[in-house]
C-alpha cells in the first residue's frame, strides 16, 4: 500500500467512525442516559493496517472473531493502546492461543469452554513466570446469550447451517435458562472473571424487545454477582436499539470498516 493509498484509508474511516460516533452521541441523548456505551470496533476480515489507523483515530477496544485472523492482527499491534475482545464461536482447542492475546472472551456458553479458558489462563501464567514476562490480570469473560424464542430455534433448525448469517455472525449463545450456572461455574475459576453478558439480536426480531430481555438477564445475573455490569450488545443495523435498552458495550463493524469482502 502507497503512502496516499493509507493517507486515503485513514480519511475514510475517520469519516465513517466519526458518524457512527455522532450515532451513539445521538442515542444517548434521546435515551434519557448520562453515558455513552463503550465502542468496541469489530475489524475481522479486515487487515492489521486499519487496526493501526483505528487506534490512531483514538479507538481503544477491537473485536475479532477468528483465532488465528486475531492472534496474526494482535501480534502486528502489540505497541498500540488496545484492548482486544473475542466475540466468535470458539473450540474449546483454541482456548490456549486465545488467552495469549485477548483480554475479554465474550462469546462464553458452554462450561466445557469455561472449563478449557481456565486452565489456557493457568497454563499462560506459568509460561509468563517462565519466560520472565510480566504477570497478566484474569481474563474476562461474558457469558453469550442465545435470545431467539424457541419458535425462532426451531425454525433455524431447518435452514442450512453453512448458509447465511447464522454461519458467521452470533451463532451459539447459552439458553437464558443456563446463565446462572454458567456464571457461577466462571466465578470459581482463579484465573477468569465474570464481566457480563453478550448478545446478538436474532434475525427477523425486534431488536428492542430482544436488546430488553437481555437487559433483564443482566439485572438478575447482578443481583448474585454485581459486578457483572457489562451488557454487550448492538452491531451496526442495531445499535441505536441497544443503546435504547441500556448497552454498555456496542460491537461495531461494517459501519466503520465499510463491507466485508464476501466470506471464503
Ligand atoms: C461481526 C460481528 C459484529 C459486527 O457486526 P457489523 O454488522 O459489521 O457491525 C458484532 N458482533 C458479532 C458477534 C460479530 O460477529
Amino acid at each position: 500500500m502507497t503512502e496516499q493509498e493509507s493517507e486515503t484509508r485513514r480519511a475514510d474511516l475517520s469519516e465513517r467512525l466519526g458518524r457512527v460516533r455522532r450515532r451513539i452521541a445521538e442515542a444517548t441523548a434521546a435515551a434519557g442516559r448520562s453515558e455513552e456505551p463503550e465502542l468496541i470496533v469489530v475489524t475481522k476480515f479486515f487487515p492489521a493496517d486499519d487496526v493501526r489507523h483505528l487506534a490512531a483515530l483514538g479507538v481503544r477496544q477491537v473485536g475479532e472473531n477468528r483465532d488465528q485472523e486475531a492472534g496474526a492482527k494482535a501480534e502486528e499491534s502489540t505497541d498500540l493502546p488496545l484492548r482486544w475482545h473475542f466475540i466468535g464461536q470458539l473450540q474449546t482447542n483454541k482456548a490456549k492461543s486465545v488467552v495469549k492475546y485477548a483480554d475479554v472472551v465474550q462469546s462464553v456458553d458452554r462450561p466445557q469452554l469455561v472449563a478449557a479458558l481456565g486452565k489456557a489462563m493457568r497454563r499462560e501464567h506459568e509460561r509468563r513466570a517462565e519466560n520472565g514476562l510480566p504477570a497478566r490480570g484474569a481474563l474476562e469473560v461474558l457469558v453469550q446469550v442465545d435470545l431467539r424464542t424457541p419458535e425462532q430455534a426451531a425454525a433455524d433448525e431447518q435452514d442450512r447451517p453453512e448458509q447465511g448469517r447464522a454461519a458467521t455472525l452470533g451463532r451459539g449463545g447459552a439458553s437464558p435458562a443456563d446463565v446462572a450456572a454458567l456464571a457461577s461455574l466462571i466465578e470459581a475459576e482463579e484465573q477468569l472473571t465474570l464481566g457480563g453478558v453478550m448478545a446478538v439480536a436474532p434475525l427477523g426480531s425486534d431488536p428492542v424487545a430482544a436488546f430488553g430481555r437481555l437487559v433483564e438477564i443482566s439485572h438478575a445475573l447482578q443481583r448474585e454477582h454485581p459486578g457483572a455490569v457489562v451488557v454487550s450488545a448492538g452491531m451496526s443495523q442495531d445499535l441505536e436499539a441497544a443503546v435504547a435498552a441500556g448497552a454498555t458495550h456496542l460491537r461495531i463493524g461494517s459501519d466503520v470498516l465499510g463491507p466485508r469482502p464476501a466470506l471464503r
